[in-house]
């Protein structure tokens, strides 16, 4: 018998993130004393009213097929929050609610990706978005960014980046996995650069909109005029509400996309979990006040790691306006070995802190970056203090 998966499974990445996770549980069930920093997820609990509306839902016998797109009272709570965040108006037609932003991304991809198309990823850029393009026989083109220009992509960047193949541009917006925030002037720079290419379609992920500590408020592309028919704008409940296995991530798009994700989403899936969408219309109905105390702490924590890390020798740091992780510059420590293991690479270090720190990171090479480990601070302050002082003591 043949017992290969297929060649697409074979030429896939496991993800990383989730690989990395699966690790430091394993380690912990064994006995071990891991402190995960490796995972995206907040570590909040989901707010009490979020619950109630779950549990009502059950009770009001929400127990059969949901729409394939999403329930109407959901879609119109979606439209409601993309106006009253955003500044952006879409339909119903437009909106596709799907079992995890990670689903909307794939809907996305295979939908418009025809083999041979490029798509542009400024790198670093979060895990899934590499795999994703190569399953739907896209070309993923990277564009490296720096430290110095906070992992931002510049103008000139995107233009030398352009060929006639390419397809898609895609990114996140504040970063997973560099915390880059692109402010409203930046992404109108873009804009301008796109104006020339009308058949790049925009794919902006902006799950951690809410998770923002800049002076300004979060910038959605489709909100500038020109490219607003060729933005997928992508989001979804698990980072800003805490509600990370409840699977429910959204899409506004112009109409043929969100027909097109419908039709493929019908195929695969079907509509997601009709409780989990009940809870999501409160949570999205609710004010955005109500999850300022997790902003609050995340922001607070940012300044704390990168106090902490910034005490450390070799460690190359920037200023992450948003999301929940640093991003740092490790390469001064390639070629150096320590308590008998050499570090040769991202991957070195992050393996490196794990066995000899017992502190759980992600390696940038899981993000196109290979100079730089992520490190997730949704966690406790105790817990960041407790990893980071194991970390300079593993590395002293
Ligand atoms: N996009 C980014 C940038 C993310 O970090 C994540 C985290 N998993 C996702 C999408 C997927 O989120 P979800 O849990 O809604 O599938
Ligand atoms: N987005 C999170 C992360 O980057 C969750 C893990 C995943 O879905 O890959 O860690």
């Amino acid at each position: 018998m043949n017992s290969h998966p297929s060649e697409r499974v074979q030429k896939m990445e496991i993800s990383a993130t989730l690989a990395m996770a699966a690790k430091a549980r394993e380690l912990k069930n064994e006995g071990k004393d891991i402190i995960g920093l490796s995972l995206g997820e907040p570590d909040f609990t989901i707010p009490e009213f979020i619950k109630d509306s779950a549990k009502q839902a059950i009770d009001e016998n929400y127990n059969s097929y949901s729409p394939v797109d999403g329930y109407a009272d959901l879609k119109q709570a979606i439209a409601l929050k993309f106006k009253r965040d955003n500044g952006l108006t879409y339909g119903l037609d437009q909106i596709v609610v799907s079992t995890g932003a990670k689903q909307s991304l794939y809907n996305v991809a295979m939908a418009i990706i025809n083999p041979g198309d490029e798509v542009i990823l400024p790198a670093p850029y979060w895990v899934s978005y590499r795999d994703i393009v190569k399953l739907a026989e896209g070309v993923p083109v990277e564009v490296k960014t720096t430290i110095d220009a906070d992992f931002k992509m510049t103008p000139e960047q995107l233009r030398a980046a352009i060929t006639d193949k390419t397809r898609m541009l895609w990114f996140s917006s504040p970063c997973n996995p560099s915390g880059s925030f692109y402010h409203q002037s930046e992404l109108e720079a873009l804009a301008e650069v796109l104006n020339d290419h009308p058949n790049i379609i925009v794919v902006s992920d902006e799950i951690y909109e809410h998770i923002n500590f800049s002076n300004e408020s979060h910038a959605s592309i489709a909100s500038i005029p020109s490219l607003y028919d060729r933005v997928v704008t992508v989001n979804g409940v698990s980072k800003a509400f805490a509600m990370t296995g409840w699977r429910i991530g959204y899409i506004g798009a112009p109409a043929w996309i969100a027909k097109a994700c419908n039709k493929l989403q019908g195929q695969v899936t079907s509509g997601a979990n009709a409780i989990a969408q009940r809870a999501v219309i409160t949570a999205l109905e609710a004010p955005v006040s109500k999850i300022d105390y997790m902003i609050e702490a995340f922001h607070q924590r940012r300044d704390l790691v990168l106090k902490l890390l910034g005490a450390i020798p070799g460690f190359k740091l920037n200023v992450p306006e948003g999301a929940f992780y640093v991003f740092p510059d490790i390469s001064e420590y390639f070629g150096k070995t320590l308590r008998g293991k050499t570090i040769n690479n991202a991957s070195d270090f992050s393996l490196y802190l794990l066995e000899e720190a017992s502190v759980a990171t992600v390696t940038g090479e899981a993000f196109g970056d290979s100079n730089c480990v992520r490190i997730s601070y949704a966690a406790s302050e105790d817990s960041l203090k407790e990893a980071i002082r194991r970390i300079s003591e593993a590395l002293s």
